[in-house]
């Protein structure tokens, strides 16, 4: 046996499909291939120069330390204030910890409350990480199918799959991939079963800003002191500020955040020091940068809608809010002959140079809803036109 063995655990992770195919369309590009990119969840935009500045002027002005291990008391008071502001829920600085991206605080939340065997509730479709870092902490994704079509599921979903070994709920609202988002009842009525069969709630916000037309962001944590203690809010601030690469996201819950804490400190010290300053800014200076980056979404939202709706064998929801649109593409795959939404993802990307993430990435496709694909809508209208234009030329070519 290699001295450098793997552990069971880590041999059954699945790397990130989302960040996968980004890479392979980045690598198609470098190799001179033209490749019209719709596989990150990540805005085409340059972070606001407002915050690039206050990084810098962090760096310039000697924050390079450590800083405290939960995040700077300014960051964490931004934070605080950000969330009364925007969902009128009330924690304070201690009660919130900052970490490396929504992502690791979503980790260091199941690893801290996940006992072996421990079920954690992930509604269909679902971020490709979720069942990922839930088995790796030891717990069991289980999928709530939601009825077909309707892409969010309902307390009857959840009471067909719960079990006495269930823990947590997962809620991602706006989501990620439907873009999808639960109105203020569905919410409600998740955590009263929450409440009634003692769950936590991971509210992962991270699309909480990118909300279109009517549609509302509620948190689960703003429905009440109960529904506050049982719920886990996570969020960051990558996809509002067009910030993937700084890294800053945070957990926050009353009795988990002294834990989380004490992870920090053996694993990570801190998030990065300057990075935290930028944030502070971001949450707190003038908020017509983002304002404008979510007015470029919906646009283009609203464009590659009505676009694939023109492309035979298409149908397309108009979703809420995040910037994925969810297709259904079930006559699409039976045009061509495609045997499922990852021959269809295949072929686009070789055929066609498109790419696109399936189904089968975000969970088993729910059964009658037949089949779709995921198109993340953060690139420009140009691009958005090219890739639908080259779609369109494809299913006319292959069509049988
Ligand atoms: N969340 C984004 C996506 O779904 C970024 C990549 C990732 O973290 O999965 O594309």
């Amino acid at each position: 046996m290699s001295a450098s063995r793997v552990n069971a655990r880590v041999r059954a992770l699945r790397p990130s499909e989302t960040l996968a195919l980004s890479a392979r369309a980045r690598e198609l590009r470098a190799r001179g291939e033209k490749v019209v990119s719709f596989a990150a969840g990540e805005p085409d935009f340059e972070t606001p120069a407002s915050i690039q500045n206050a990084a810098i002027e962090a760096i310039r002005g000697g924050h390079h330390r450590y800083t405290e291990v939960a995040g700077t008391l300014a960051l964490r008071t931004a934070i605080a204030e950000k969330l009364r502001r925007d969902s009128g829920v009330t924690y304070g600085p201690k009660e919130i910890v900052v970490g490396n991206g929504a992502k690791h605080a979503i980790w260091n939340a199941l690893f801290t409350v996940l006992e072996p065997g421990d079920e954690v509730l992930c509604p269909v479709p679902y971020w490709v990480s979720f069942p990922e870092m839930v088995r790796l902490a030891g717990g069991m994704p289980v999928a709530v199918p939601p009825a077909p079509g309707r892409y969010k599921i309902t307390v009857e979903d959840v009471e067909r799959v719960r079990t006495p070994r269930t823990r947590l709920l997962i809620l991602n609202s706006p989501n990620n991939p439907s873009g999808m988002v639960y109105t203020r009842d569905e919410v409600a009525a998740l955590v009263e079963l929450a409440r009634r069969h003692d769950l936590l709630i991971l509210s992962d916000e991270i699309y909480e800003k990118l909300i279109y037309g009517d549609a509302r962001h509620t948190s689960p944590a703003s429905l009440g002191e109960e529904a506050r203690s049982r719920t886990i809010v996570i969020n960051g601030v990558s996809k509002t500020w067009a910030m993937t690469g700084w890294r800053i996201g945070y957990a926050a819950n009353t009795k988990l955040a002294p834990v989380f804490t004490r992870w920090v400190t053996n694993t990570d010290s801190c998030a990065p020091h300057p990075n935290q300053w930028a944030v502070v800014t971001a949450l707190n200076a003038d908020q017509g940068p983002s304002d404008h980056m979510r007015d470029v979404f919906l646009t283009r939202r609203d464009h590659i809608v009505a676009g694939l709706n023109r492309i035979p064998g298409f149908r397309c929801q108009t979703p809420g809010g995040a910037f994925y649109v969810w297709p259904n593409v079930t006559d699409a795959c039976k045009r061509v002959g495609a045997g499922s939404s990852e021959e269809l993802r295949k072929r686009l990307l070789h055929d066609a140079g498109v790419a696109v993430l399936a189904d089968v990435h975000f969970g088993t496709p729910v059964e009658g809803e037949g089949q779709h694909i995921r198109f993340s809508y953060a690139s420009s209208l140009p691009a958005i036109d090219e890739g639908l234009s080259r779609i369109a030329e494809f299913m006319k070519k292959n069509t049988r």
